[in-house]
């Protein structure tokens, strides 16, 4: 299996029926940028930058982040990177940074809700970004983003330090483009609201679905409870595919599941053409990829997503043989 996969490496990930999908990889330690060509990734679809912070002692400096990130985007050469910003708070406590005890932390005060709050550290993580990305491309995107609001006052943190860079003669990236992550449910009823503000939107599934469904994703007795390849959260998916294709706005997956060839199956047959898997995944989704014809998978998908079962993983299996994916 290793072998075929990494014969793979160089090849595009092009459908049978001709359509090119832009396959990316997860990273977020200097050492996951081995992967991106162990994998043959066309480049980071998400980088979370919060493991930096969580395996030091302090909070990483201006410069110890800058240094990280110029790392990052120097090895990603010509290949896209797109940055998070930091994602913690709730159960990623860090030791050195002072923050309430919560009663419930997934629901609590995380990712960008700690970033707003407390705008001295987002705006200094922007900064190191900005530095770093000067000259270049510099996408970046916000976590756990719950209402337009929210992404409004984080995009206005990056005109903020843009704003003071400038004042000060500094480069800045030539292109900026600044996004959301689509995880909490809220935006999907707010998407004609979002989408005009943003550069680019990221689905990030670990967390829609826990909060879809109500069920912690770290905990064993209910995580496995809910399947994600069941119609509420296809539905929930095609919608998002389709607010974006009708708005010309640039959308990807990056939660798990992009990585598992079933669920990456039924991703492409929603219409997905980005996504963003962990390592190990990429050399799997892509021989799916090689193997699929969308047109006749999508027929079939427009039918599961009218069933009444609690999941469709059945049918979605039966399918893909069919169609010998
Ligand atoms: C997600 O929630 O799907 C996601 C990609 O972010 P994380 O797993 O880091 O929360
Ligand atoms: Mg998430």
């Amino acid at each position: 299996r290793e072998a075929e996969f990494a014969a793979l490496r160089d090849t595009p990930a092009v459908t049978l029926d001709g359509q090119r999908i832009t396959l990316l990889t997860n990273a977020g330690l200097a050492v996951d940028l081995e992967n991106l060509d162990a994998v043959g990734a066309e480049g980071i679809g998400l980088f979370r930058t919060e493991f930096q912070f969580m395996v030091s002692d302090e909070l990483p400096r201006l410069d110890s982040q800058t240094a990280l990130y110029r790392r990052v985007l120097d090895t990603a050469g010509r290949r896209p990177v797109t940055f998070r910003t930091l994602d913690i708070g709730g159960d990623k406590v860090l030791p050195y940074l002072e923050t309430e005890r919560e009663e419930n932390p997934a629901l609590g005060r995380r990712a960008v809700r700690l970033g707003l709050d407390r705008p001295g550290l987002l705006r200094l993580q922007l900064r190191a970004l900005l530095t770093a990305a000067a000259g270049r491309e510099l996408r970046v995107m916000f976590p756990m983003i719950a209402t337009v609001d929210e992404f409004r006052h984080a995009r206005e943190l990056v005109d903020v330090e843009c704003a003071w860079a400038r004042r000060r003669g500094r480069a800045l990236p030539d292109l900026l483009r600044v996004g959301a992550m689509i995880e909490c449910p809220s935006l999907l009823w707010h998407l004609d609201a979002l989408l005009p503000l943003t550069d680019f939107v990221s689905v990030g599934t670990n967390d829609l679905f826990q909060y879809m469904f109500a069920a912690d994703r770290t905990n064993p007795l209910v995580a496995d409870r809910y399947d994600p390849l069941s119609p509420p959260a296809l539905r929930a998916l095609a919608e998002i595919q389709r607010r974006c294709a009708d708005t010309g706005t640039p959308v990807s997956v990056c939660g798990e599941l992009a990585g598992r060839p079933l669920e990456a199956f039924a991703l492409l047959t929603l219409g997905f053409t980005r996504l963003s898997a962990p390592a190990g995944g990429v050399g799997p989704v892509k021989r799916m990829i090689l193997s699929a014809d969308l047109g006749a998978a999508r027929r079939g998908m427009a039918n599961l997503l009218g069933s009444s079962s609690a999941s469709v993983r059945g049918e979605l299996e039966s399918l893909a043989r069919k169609l010998n994916v």
